[in-house]
């Protein structure tokens, strides 16, 4: 602890122009914190403050409060003193006092997800002085009795557990309310929020034993910790987990001076973007709310207003307000104020020009005086993401590997989803009209609690507004839609940053969650009724809609097409049919990589030859079951060579284990011994006789084209002279024969050569000959140790890492579903090592059969044809490694392609 405390400060202070830390500092000081500091510097007006390094969030989780705060006492007393010295207030004073926020700040922006504390430093003495100093007694109650409430909930844990919890300061509130027959908070007398307190306090000390803390450093100190754990809160660990950001990243804590949006009509809040995060449209759009703070613009309780004149019009078509009440009830900030929209206007130009992305801002007006709370880079959709990129590029903001760099790949996936198919939508019953808060297709089945999002398979999360409780159900939601709240409400916020579909603020929805009923003008929709959801249009539509599929076009297309410039690793698709095939190939796929042939086999008019290969006892029934599957799998073939015409094709050997092609239940045994004329008894033995005990590391691979040469060779010809066929029609092929799961150079020479001579035999049979290769996976660690043999004769490796991920890791892939998402939780394992690639363990394999398999054949060919290979940081690995591609299946290629850009461009940087 000592050698911490000596080595760095742990505080680190801003305001006033001036500010200890910068924004190249997110990792020490979170991504709010660098960002205050930036400000800071720039002249921006932020209230004055410091903020806890997160290095001080990992000594308190590993020794303690007691350690913590000793760690940074002397620092903290220090820069409240400097706070009080710019804001001309005292911490505890009662005069004039100065109250502060405590707010979490991690070096990635996590919504909603951690705690916050405001209006730190009032008690019994100090809400008399503040009502003195404002003149608003008012206001001065209202504050003590949300920091009472908000203190409560996150420090003290009186936050309701579960959906059934009661918090205890909602049923003082609404006791109250019922008693004084009033509906909303507004309508509180001074003196109802005076007893309100009251009533919190003993609420307080009934479920804590504890009075309520009076003491403002008590305050500080509860709350600074209260943050730190909410690190480790449920929502903070789902969220990390959902975006795989590591636990021992830790918060930073930002404490700042409160500056009042609800101090009269003089003063507001509001949040603002530098451009739509929806469509990524570069207008300056937000919402605010006059005589506000911060959480009544997200929580959806009050409709908010637009900030731009431009954005209020937009808003009242969507809203079906009439001009005239827009502008009398509706106003934009521009049109109330405008010398302070002029003020706002001007940041967010500075702002944006100076982070050069998309900013998310937070202000407020204290009387008056305008205060710019935060700025961060705005969460967006994938399609926002790729036009910001582009936009910036082409207004020279940014450059190419810069724009390429601000694309997150795996965010690409939502540009790849299904749209709704513009002819079907001519047809629909649109049953009302939301905020078209985050665009996409969305047809599920209507549920109202977010526990509930599993209930169907597709499912439309409906809710009055939703609030961070609800982010996993939102998570597995096909969509979602609210009643209330605005375009930065919570809902809008989350499902534009999980790019999902959603439609906020549908005010003609009556939503009745103890009837789970949806009610718009007098029909009743029930849980489980059917709705789509338009969330580029805001349109709430009956029923299903059909869907098509997306084009590469536009923005997108320049990203795939400037991601091609940048690297010269290629990416090749997994296909097992001609349609995937295709698939991949309009997605910008250079040939396939992987062609699992069984896949073929489980069609209905191939099963019943397959089963009667597998039961036949001799060489001869099996050729003789063999010559029926041939021009079925030549025809397939044929098929997926036309899709790739002129591109490499690797099609690998069969590979199950051939239990999985015989039925296991009796009635389909019964069918299967009729079929063949056989008894039922035969078939029971055989099913028996091919049961394994670890049918993974059983009879499968290139052991079963070891033991039934016969497999292989039809399976050879079809591939040939499908090639062969194609030629005749002026088709190019590249056929490239792959055997599976070697682990000896051995098994990979016998099946060389029954493939090498059966293609001779065609040739000669054909009088003809094409070009071919023929290689094998590297999917046994045996195979990487010894890879420098097998080079000798293999032409291409192409490492089957799903393999070599079970047997590095000794993880049976059909049963690590038991174990690994406790071993996650855990943190034994940081990531699911099948999704995301272990480069310190399955990845040295890689790495060793690369330079072994190069030692001998120095040009050697060599690619990725596990799941890993469309996973970012997996591909970016390979590119490091030197593969000449990457294979993943269709709808991660472009995916790919952009990582693929991304490994180019930072190995340069
Ligand atoms: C692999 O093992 O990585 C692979 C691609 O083959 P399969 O998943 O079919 O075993
Ligand atoms: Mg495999």
């Amino acid at each position: 602890m000592e050698v911490l405390k000596d080595r760095k400060i742990s505080v680190y202070k801003f305001g006033n122009q001036t500010a200890d830390g910068n924004s190249n500092m997110k990792n020490l000081l979170g991504g709010k914190g660098a960002n205050l500091a930036e400000m800071s510097l720039l002249g921006i007006p932020v209230p004055p403050g410091f903020t806890i390094t997160t290095e001080v969030c990992t000594a308190y989780n590993e020794l303690g409060e007691e350690a913590a705060i000793e760690m940074i006492k002397d620092e903290v007393e220090e820069v409240i003193a400097n706070i009080e010295n710019i804001m001309g207030t005292g911490f505890g004073e009662v005069e004039n006092p100065l109250l502060i926020s405590v707010r979490s700040g991690a070096r990635v922006s996590m919504p909603g997800m951690m705690d916050t504390v405001l209006n730190l430093g009032l008690n019994d003495e100090v809400v008399i002085g503040l009502a003195n100093k404002t003149g608003n007694e008012r206001f001065a109650w209202d504050s003590y009795r949300r920091f009472i409430q908000m203190y409560g909930g996150v420090v003290l844990g009186m936050k309701p557990k579960s959906k059934d919890d009661i918090d205890p300061f909602e049923e003082i509130m609404e006791n109250l309310k019922d008693k004084r027959e009033i509906h909303l908070d507004t309508d509180f007398s001074v003196q109802d929020l005076k007893d309100l307190v009251f009533d919190f306090k003993v609420a307080v000390k009934k479920r804590t034993g504890h009075d309520f803390p009076t003491n403002p450093w008590d305050q500080l100190w509860g709350s600074i910790m209260a943050v730190f754990d909410s690190w480790n809160g449920n929502r903070a660990v789902y969220y990390r987990n959902m975006h795989g950001y590591p636990s021992d990243w830790g918060t930073a804590v930002n404490v700042q001076a409160m500056v009042y949006g609800n101090m009269g009509d003089n003063s507001g809040t509001g949040v603002c973007f530098t451009r739509d995060a929806g469509t990524g449209e570069n207008v300056f759009n937000g919402e605010y709310l006059i005589n506000a703070q911060g959480e009544d613009v997200v929580s959806g309780v009050r409709t908010p207003q637009q900030i731009s004149k431009l954005g209020s019009e937009r808003w009242a078509v969507l809203a079906k307000v009439e001009e005239s009440e827009r502008v009398e009830n509706y106003p934009s900030l521009e049109e109330l104020m405008p010398s302070i929209y002029k003020e706002l206007h001007g940041y967010q130009n500075k702002i944006e020009t100076h982070y050069r992305d998309m900013q998310d801002m937070e202000f407020t007006m204290q009387d008056g005086k305008l205060w710019i709370l935060q700025t961060r880079n705005g969460k967006r959709t994938g399609a926002a993401m790729v036009k910001i990129a582009i936009d910036l590029l082409k207004e020279n903001q940014i450059s190419e590997s810069e724009a390429l760099l601000r694309i997150e790949p795996l965010k690409l996936d939502e540009l790849l989803h299904p749209v709704f198919d513009p002819k079907a939508l001519k047809n629909v019953h649109v049953i009302a009209q939301g905020l078209p808060a985050s665009p996409g297709a969305a047809t599920g089945q209507i549920v109202f609690f977010a526990d509930e999002a599993t209930k169907y398979k597709n499912t439309i999360l409906t809710r009055i507004e939703t609030s961070p409780e609800d982010l996993e159900g939102m998570n597995i939601a096909r969509g979602i839609l609210t009643a209330r709240g605005g375009m930065t409400s919570h809902a809008a916020v989350v499902a534009r940053g999980m790019g999902k579909c959603c439609i906020s603020g549908a005010g003609a929805l009556k939503i009745d969650y103890k009837n789970r009923t949806l009610t718009v003008d007098d029909k009743e929709y029930h849980e489980g009724d059917w709705i789509s959801l338009n969330g580029s249009t805001g349109n709430i539509i009956e029923g299903k809609v059909a869907t098509i599929e997306p084009e590469l076009s536009g923005e997108f297309g320049e990203i795939m097409e400037l991601s091609d410039k940048y690297t010269h690793m290629k990416v090749r698709t997994n296909a097992d049919t001609p349609k995937d095939a295709r698939a991949g190939r309009s997605f910008g796929a250079q040939g396939i990589g992987l062609t699992r042939t069984e896949h073929m086999f489980f069609e209905v008019d191939r099963i019943k030859a397959m089963r009667e290969m597998i039961l036949a006892d001799t060489v001869k029934g099996r050729t003789q079951a063999l010559k029926e599957l041939l021009p079925m799998q030549r025809s397939d073939f044929e098929g997926i060579f036309e899709a790739m015409a002129g591109l490499p094709v690797t099609v690998r050997l069969l590979d199950p284990p051939l239990h999985e092609f015989v039925p296991h239940q009796l009635a389909q045994q019964k069918e299967l011994a009729e079929e063949m004329h056989i008894s039922l008894q035969a078939v029971k033995n055989k099913v028996a006789e091919l049961e394994e005990f670890n049918p993974m590391l059983g009879h499968r691979g290139c052991r079963l084209g070891n033991t039934y040469p016969e497999i292989t060779e039809m399976q050879t010809r079809a591939i040939i002279e499908a090639a062969l066929n194609l030629k005749e029609r002026g088709i190019e092929t590249k056929p490239e024969i792959m055997v599976p799961l070697i682990g000896t150079e051995a098994e990979y020479i016998a099946q060389e050569e029954i493939i090498r001579a059966t293609v001779k035999k065609v040739f000669e049979e054909r009088n003809d000959t094409i070009e071919y290769m023929v290689g094998t996976m590297i999917e046994i660690p045996r195979a990487a140790l010894t890879a420098d043999l097998i080079a000798r004769r293999a032409e291409f490796f192409s490492f089957g890492t799903n393999d070599l991920t079970q047997m590095a890791f000794g993880y049976s892939r059909d049963d690590a579903g038991k174990f690994l998402p406790i071993y996650i939780e855990k943190g034994i394992l940081k990531v699911d090592p099948f999704e995301v690639l272990d480069q310190e363990g399955v990845g040295q394999l890689v790495k060793m059969g690369i330079e072994k398999g190069r030692q001998t054949k120095p040009n050697l060919k060599i690619g990725i044809c596990g799941e890993h290979g469309g996973e970012p940081t997996s591909v970016e690995f390979c590119y490091g490694l030197g593969m000449d591609y990457v294979s993943c299946s269709p709808f991660r290629v472009p995916i790919a392609r952009l990582a693929a850009a991304q490994a180019a461009i930072r190995e340069k940087i």
